[in-house]
Formats: C-alpha cells, structure tokens, sequence
C-alpha cells in the first residue's frame, strides 16, 4: 500500500515537474515574455555591427524595429514616404492638434486599442516613456480591457499578480500612439544613429559576386525615390539589413522579386535552390465592417455618471461580442488619449447594417444580444454621449477591414536574401476587431531583437561580434517570429469562420476546427465566473498564453461538467 502511494506521489511530482518545463519551453516559443528582459540592452557602441540598416517604413512597425536595431547596429535609415512624418507635426505631444493627415494609413482615425505587449515593450525601449506619456494626455492604467464576448464579461486576473493588478496599458488611440512612439525614436539627443527620410523606397539591388560561398545571397543596396517641390530624384543606400515595414502594401516582395529572388526561374540566378518559389500567403476574408464614433466628454459632463468616472481610467469601458450562433455584430467602447473615446459599432458580413449616426448606437448594442443584462450605466452613458456638448465633438469613420493575410516566410527557406526580414502587416494581417495589429508588430520587434542578441552571444571574437549577419540570419528571425504570431492567426481564424459569411482559405471550409469553436464557446459561457478561465482568456488575447493553456485538465473538465450540469437543466426545464 505504502509502494503505492510513493508510486503515485512519484508519478504525479514527476508529470507536474514535466508539465512546468514544457510550458516554460513554449512559453519562450510561443510568447515574447521571456524575451522581453533583453529588450533595450543595447550593446556597446564599439561592438555594433558596421553599416546602415534601412527599414523600409515609418509607422509602428518600422519605428519599434529601427529602436530595436540602433541597439545593435552603427546607424539605422528609416525611409518613409509621408514627408510631413519627418516635421514636428509627426511628432507632436498633442496629437489631437496635428495638422496633416496619414494617407496611408487609413485606421489613423479609427478605433485603436493598444494591448499590454505594447506597454511592456516601449516600458524597456524607452526609459522616458511615462514622461512622454503624460506630455501626450496619454494614461498608463491596468490592461482591464472587460471584453463580454458572448455578453460573459471575462474575470479579469489581477489576482494573479503580485502588484494586485495585471500589467498595464495606454490609453491612446492610433493618432496618439503612433506619433508618441515617433517622438521617442527619432529623439536625436538619445538615438543619434537614427535617422528618417522622405522617401520612397522603389527596389533593393543583390550583391553583385556569384561566388560559391553565397554572398549572392545578400541584398547590398536599397533604391530609394525622393521627392522635393517638383523634383524627383532616386538614391541608393548601402545596407546590411533592410527591413520591410511598409504594411499591407507588402512593397518588400515585389522588390525581391524585382531583384531575381523568389521568382521561378529567374535568368540572373545559377543557384537552383533560388529557382523554385517557397512563398506561400494564406488568406481568408472576415468580411468584417464598422463605424466608429470619435467624441471627446469634458469631465464636468462625465461626472454626472459615477460608473463611467469609475469605469474610464481601464482600456475598455465595454466590449459586447454577440454569440456567432445568434449574431454577428459587434459593440466597443474604449477610451483613448485625455477625454478622447471611440464607440465602434462592428459586423461580419457584406450584408450588415451599421448605424451611420449616433442615434443607432443603442440598437446596434442591443443587436449583440448578451447572454448577460446590459448594466443599467451603459444605457445612460450612451445618452450623455448625445448631449449637444458631446456630440458636437463627433467624429465618424468607417471602414471595411482588407482580408485577414500571413505570408509564411518562415517556410520559404533558402528563396529569400539572408540580410532581409519583414515585421507587422507586410508579413500578416488580421482582423482588426481584436485589437492584436500593434501586439504583433512589437512581436517582431522583440524577435528581431532576441535574434540579434543570441548572434551576439555566439560571436567569439570583437571582429565577428561587427561583421556580416549570418546566411541563415533571416530564417532564424521569421522563425522565431512566426512561432510567436502563430497563435494570433489561429485565435482570430477560429473565431471569424463561426460568421457564416467568413470566406474561409483556400483547402478549408467554414467546419474547419469545428471542434475548437464548440470548446471555445463552452470557455466563454464560463469566463465571467470562473477565474482560471478568465485568466485563459486575458492571457490568450495579449498573446501571453501557450498553445496547451486551455487543454489544462482541470479546465477540460470543468467543461465537460458544465456540459453535462447545462444539459440536465436542458431536460428538466421542458
Ligand atoms: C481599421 C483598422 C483598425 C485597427 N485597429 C487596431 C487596434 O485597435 N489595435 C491594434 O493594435 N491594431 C489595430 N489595427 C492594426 C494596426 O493598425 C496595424 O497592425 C499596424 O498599423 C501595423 O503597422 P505597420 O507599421 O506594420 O503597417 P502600417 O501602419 O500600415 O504602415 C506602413 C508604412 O509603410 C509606409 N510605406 C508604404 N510603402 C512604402 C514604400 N514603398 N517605401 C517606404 N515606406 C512605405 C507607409 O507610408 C506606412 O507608413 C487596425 C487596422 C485596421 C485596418
């Protein structure tokens, strides 16, 4: 008997031993979390890599990766074709009095949310980020983003962490994070090797030898067209990395394609492996829409609501998901920077009606059909939001959201140039309900800095330590990058193809993880009560969680016993 009970107490210490050790592996796999310590160690100026990165791009990606490589590199060339982003306007503290607009980026006014990955991340990039936040009527606040999808409202897990409250975030919509995260890199007193241009980047030029130990598998040049008053110009600079920023446009393949990389067959390349294309771009469309109304609520106004004054300092005031099997609408409102809020009224489908003025808000609330009563509060919030004052601040966009992408680089193997890498939407968009766009470009950040970092470590010498990257440098990179964006595509993929109007990708059908979606939806009826789920749900969204997290034991089971409580109660109520 006693054999036994040593036996078991042996295999259970052994399998929870087993089971920490395989999430900590995929928690450096799957997540930036334990990457994060290293980000902002910069390495000593004389040890720096020799040359010039471009990163082809000012936005979020291009800024957070042009932050990462002046750690590691002697100088860093930002080219961005939006020439007013390189005046003080584009790095203003107050944003809401910016004069120019983006042209190419068209969420600049619409709803933003930033998640915790964010904070965490510009928190070590930049020491002065809380000064630079406050400038900008920018609040640092718990990342309580009291997401109710389903209408459950998930248990958000502050318990779990020592401060009393889970990590934090800023209140800041797209206009105000994008310019706070330029004025940060392009501060010359404390990055100096960082420079951006006005520019267009049009090709990049391979190294001209074709010798056998593979520099022909080097970018060398980035062409770059400039443009002042009537005048065109084109430049080349001479690069060691070039980093591809530029968004959707997905401007980085064609120029590689351009220069005889990934192309079938090409006549300038004598390496066959060149000669097959590996590139593959998985797509399917969400068919997602939505209207956002922009309104700024002077305080002396909002203190007529208790709740809301409680409820305003925290990311998400609220955010109602209807039950795909009920609806397909969607409900937010979010706070931003100083008094700013937007109230985004969201849909799947080419088919659903959106309010197009603020009187339909309400109904469209009510279109979510919660499982769970709306509070009483929300109601009256939304009615302060149509007085005269308030409403003479509207602000109204909308937007079809482009197909959700991600162009599997990681695949692609020897096909692409071993100093050029690609970051944020021109590797993978998806749905921007979600709120992940931004947590995704600071995962390629993070990546590429991890990249860098273990380069470092493995140098032997100071001369190895400045020289030339690797030739596997770029797969290493997209590696580790799509390990970490990974689950984001498939949370969202799982979630859009319940809405029946989702064009599913090719060689899949909407029943595609038909399972996962039944399991999900049994999560959500449970999040709002039980806190191991909740905190699944928290983690999962920040892109925090691992891929075994919600096939825990313990919350499997309390699945199936909701299952088998719901159902009697099924029978006995007929
Ligand atoms: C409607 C909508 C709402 C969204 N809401 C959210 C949200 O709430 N939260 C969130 O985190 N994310 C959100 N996102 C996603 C988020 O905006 C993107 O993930 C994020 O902007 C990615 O930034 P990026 O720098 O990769 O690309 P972009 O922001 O698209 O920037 C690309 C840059 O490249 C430049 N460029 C283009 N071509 C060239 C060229 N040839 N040479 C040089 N530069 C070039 C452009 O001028 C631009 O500055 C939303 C997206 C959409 C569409």
């Amino acid at each position: 008997m006693t054999g036994v009970l040593l036996f078991s107490l042996l295999a259970c210490t052994t399998l929870h031993l087993l089971s920490r050790a395989l999430r900590r592996y995929l928690l450096k796999k799957e997540t930036i979390l334990l990457d994060l310590p290293f980000l902002g160690q910069a390495r000593e100026e004389a040890t720096k890599i020799k040359g010039t990165v471009v990163v082809c791009g000012g936005s979020i990606s291009g800024l957070l990766a042009a932050r990462v490589c002046h750690d590691h590199f002697e100088r860093v060339v930002i080219v961005e074709p939006e020439a007013w982003l390189s005046t003080e306007d584009g790095r203003i503290c107050e944003s809401w009095n910016q004069r120019n607009k983006r042209t190419r980026v068209m969420q600049y006014n619409s709803t933003h949310g930033n998640l915790v990955p964010i904070t965490d991340g510009l928190t070590r990039l930049f020491p002065n980020f809380e000064a630079e936040c406050q400038k900008s009527g920018i609040s640092i606040v718990p990342g309580d983003f009291r997401l109710s999808p389903g209408g459950h409202t998930v248990l958000c897990p502050h318990h779990e962490y020592s401060t009393g409250s889970v990590p934090s975030t800023i209140l800041a919509g797209r206009r105000a994070t994008e310019t706070l995260i330029r004025r940060l890199t392009l501060d010359q007193q404390t990055y100096p090797n960082i420079q951006q241009i006005s520019g267009t980047v049009t090709g990049v030029k391979r190294t001209t030898t074709n010798s056998d130990d593979g520099t022909d598998r080097y970018l060398d040049k980035v062409t770059i067209r400039t443009e002042s008053g009537d005048s065109r110009s084109i430049t080349e600079i001479i690069s060691v990395l070039v980093v591809d920023c530029t968004g959707p446009t997905r401007a980085g393949e064609k120029w590689l394609r351009h220069a005889g990389f990934l192309a079938n067959g090409s006549n300038n390349i004598e390496n066959s492996s060149l000669k097959s294309s590996k590139l593959k771009t998985a797509t399917y469309d969400p068919q997602m829409h939505y209207m956002t109304f922009g309104l700024s609520i002077p305080p002396s106004i909002a203190a007529t609501i208790p709740e809301y004054v409680e409820k305003k300092d925290a990311p998400g005031i609220f955010a109602y998901k209807g039950d795909a099997s009920k609806t397909n609408t969607v409900c937010v409102a979010a706070k931003g920077e100083g008094d700013f809020l937007t109230i985004t009224c969201g849909a799947w489908g080419s088919n659903a009606s959106l309010p197009d003025k603020f009187e339909g808000v309400k109904a469209h609330l009510e279109s979510v059909k919660s499982a769970t009563p709306i509070p009483e509060w929300i109601w009256n919030f939304l009615d302060l939001c149509q007085q005269p004052e308030v409403q003479s601040t509207l602000q109204v966009t909308k937007v079809r959201t482009p197909p959700s992408f991600w162009t599997h680089f990681e695949s692609a193997g020897d096909v692409l140039p071993s100093n050029w890498i690609a970051i944020g939407d021109s590797v993978c968009v998806v749905n921007p309900i979600y709120g992940q766009g931004g947590t995704k470009a600071m995962i390629g950040a993070v990546s590429l800095n991890s990249t860098l970092h273990q380069l470092y470590k493995k140098s032997r010498t100071e001369q190895e330590k400045q020289t030339f990257l690797p030739q596997d440098f770029s797969q290493r990179f997209f590696r580790t990058q799509a390990n970490k964006i990974a689950s984001i595509w498939m949370g969202n993929k799982m979630i859009d193809y319940a809405f029946k109007s989702t064009i599913p990708e090719e060689g899949e059908t909407l029943d595609t993880g038909s399972f996962i979606r039944w399991y999900l939806n049994r999560l959500e009826r449970l999040c709002d009560s039980d806190k191991q789920i909740g905190s699944l749900f928290w983690h999962s969204l920040n892109a925090y969680g691992v891929s075994i997290d919600v096939l825990h034991p313990v919350i499997f089971i309390k699945v199936i016993f909701h299952v088998i409580v719901t159902s009697k109660f099924w029978y006995g109520s007929r």
